[in-house]
């Protein structure tokens, strides 16, 4: 488990780091290309058009690699179906060997058949991302405590700049009882590369808020100095899957009187 937490993240880091570099070096490759091809098509020396012929296929052969990388970084992403209980099971699994006897981890799934559309690996990475986090913020101890609830959200919750999709969300939670951040780290918190730790990458937040972004979703924390912090993932659930979980909902309400 350990083996292939290391290497999720590693290339969550890696598809982050390809997606930018693939941009820039796309802007640079492009004005080579067309000056190849111009110089092949009007130099007067022949020597010069074979150069020219020459850089224009560099520059052809540098473009189709920088569109692999693109597809990479962007990963053949798959919609599927996921289900809350096997998405919380699996990261239980994956942080068997990262919790430390000190901390105390609660995990909170209001109903493990609740499925959505979505990518598994993605959100798991996401998740794990945010205890590790949540552990390292806690080097003596506390609790770490993963909650899932359905929520839905009135208009003056959202910011000016999000926009606010109608209807139900289902709220991932991650809270510890850790160091928490002073104002100024929660600022920057999700600035690329930004990070306090002596071995950290500062890729890790920035990943989540890709991921969470890339659902359609947004991220919220919450933190306090001594006190703690929590991360609040919020994914929109499409009409079809809210219907069903409604339902499912009331079910277990009913159930428990
Ligand atoms: P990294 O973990 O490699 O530093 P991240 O992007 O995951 O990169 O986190 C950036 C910074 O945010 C961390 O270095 C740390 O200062 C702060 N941080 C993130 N999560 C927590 C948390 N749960 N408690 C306290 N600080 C945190």
């Amino acid at each position: 488990a350990e083996q292939e937490l290391i290497r999720a993240q590693r290339f969550e880091s890696l598809a982050l780091l390809a997606g930018g570099l693939s941009h820039d070096l796309r802007n640079l490759l492009q004005p080579l290309l067309l000056a190849g091809d111009t110089l092949e098509d009007y130099a007067d020396d022949p020597r010069l058009a074979r150069l020219g012929a020459l850089v224009r296929d560099c520059g052809r052969r540098g473009l189709e690699m920088v569109s692999s990388m693109l597809s990479f970084a962007r990963g053949a992403r798959r919609a599927e179906q996921v289900k809350l209980g096997a998405l919380l099971e699996a990261l239980k699994l994956l942080l068997q060997g990262s919790v430390p006897r000190t901390v105390k981890m609660r995990v909170d799934v209001f109903d493990p058949d609740v499925a959505f559309e979505g990518n598994h690996t993605e959100l798991q990475q996401c998740l794990l991302n945010l205890c590790l986090n949540a552990i390292q913020a806690m080097p003596n101890g506390g609790e770490l405590v993963i909650e899932t609830d359905l929520v839905s959200l009135p208009e003056d919750f959202f910011t000016e700049v999000e926009q606010p999709l109608p209807g139900r969300y289902l709220r991932l939670s991650v809270k510890d009882t850790g160091e928490g951040m002073s104002p100024e780290v929660l600022q920057r918190l999700f600035e690329p590369f930004f990070t306090t730790k002596a071995a950290g990458t500062g890729l890790g937040l920035l990943s989540c808020k890709r991921i969470v972004a890339s659902h359609g979703g947004f991220m919220r924390v919450r933190s306090q100095v001594g006190e703690g912090t929590e991360f609040h993932l919020y994914l929109p659930l499409n009409a079809e899957d809210a219907d069903h979980m409604d339902a499912q909902v009331l079910d277990a309400s009913l159930q428990g009187e």
